[in-house]
């Protein structure tokens, strides 16, 4: 089986080819520009390689809603080139077989829950700490979608004393991402995340901030694992801390077995990076798999 794999970024597209084991043969990455631009060079990679089916994992936000009109599009992007844009109709254009589509970090999720750290486990949070931060959700061993998809990474949290007006979210004066994304960071202590490994105090307000989400997170989905993925989460020394500000904060409120193993229960992805397109090679099988079944 070939099963080809777009993870659709802001910045690049992963094309790759991979087959049911979830094994990447082969891959390439094209610069994100404008659509006219981008999406024949898309199209041209896939042509001559004989794929069974498509998987899609899109920046967004982005209507994963099949029975919806607009099916596919990217919606209000600040990219402007790609607001409104199908992307899965560009795509269906090019090739007649099976696609299927989600979030990018629903992707992540998925590729974690098949092949990586995930496997086995129903319910799964996967959380990017980027230039945004973004969560896929499953429960019950499905996607999470609802009305449009969550948008975790801007839920409103209490910004802690003395950083009260650092968010960069245009949107929230104190949401996760506003306080706590990449450029966050970079905005309040003047220079790239990756420059201030050794300033404790970054760390420290960091990991209390995704500490605070995801107890809410915990709270609302009750996943069985929780992810954490993205650029910020090269920086390991915020696992320990972040374990231990989620069981302060919870404060004994919820007693499970999980919980009571916090390395197992808090990790980092598994993939090697690769979480997001694996992801992308089993929505193409599972598409197939519903085109078989029809
Ligand atoms: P994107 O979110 O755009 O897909 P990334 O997940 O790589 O891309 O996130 C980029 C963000 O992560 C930037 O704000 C960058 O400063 C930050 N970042 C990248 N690498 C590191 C690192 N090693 N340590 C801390 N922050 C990092
Ligand atoms: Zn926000």
């Amino acid at each position: 089986m070939r099963l080809g794999a777009l993870e659709a970024g802001g910045t690049k597209m992963v094309c790759a080819i991979g087959d049911e084991t979830g094994r990447i043969q082969e891959q390439i990455s094209i610069p994100t520009t404008t659509p006219e631009e981008t999406m024949p060079k898309i199209i041209a990679y896939f042509r001559d390689k004989d794929i069974d089916a498509l998987g899609i994992a899109a920046f967004g936000p982005v209507d994963v809603k099949p029975k919806s009109p607009t099916y596919g599009s990217i919606l209000d992007t600040p990219k402007l080139a790609w607001r409104n844009f199908s992307i899965l109709n560009a795509l269906k254009e090019a090739f007649d077989i099976p696609m299927g589509l989600d979030t990018d970090v629903n992707g992540s999720c998925l590729g974690e829950m098949t092949y990586g750290s995930a496997k086995g486990l129903d319910s799964v949070m996967y959380i990017t700490i980027g230039t945004g931060i973004g969560a896929g959700i499953a429960i019950g061993g499905k996607l999470v979608h609802g009305m449009l998809h969550p948008e975790a990474g801007h839920i409103l949290i209490a910004p802690v004393s003395g950083d009260e007006n650092n968010s960069v979210c245009p949107y929230h004066k104190n949401c996760l991402e506003g306080l706590a994304a990449g450029p966050s960071i970079e905005k309040r202590w003047g220079t790239k995340a990756v420059n201030l490994v050794d300033k404790a105090e970054v760390w420290e307000l960091e990991s209390d901030y995704l500490a605070q989400a995801i107890v809410n997170f915990i709270l609302t989905v009750s996943p069985q694992r929780i992810i954490l993925g993205g650029g910020v989460m090269h920086q390991e020394q915020l696992f320990p801390l972040i374990r231990r500000k989620v069981i302060e904060k919870m404060n004994g409120y919820i007693r499970t077995p999980e919980m009571a193993d916090m390395e197992h229960y808090i990790v980092p992805a598994s993939l090697q990076g690769d979480q997001g397109i694996m992801g992308c090679v089993r929505l193409a099988e599972l598409a197939l798999q519903e085109r078989r079944s029809i």
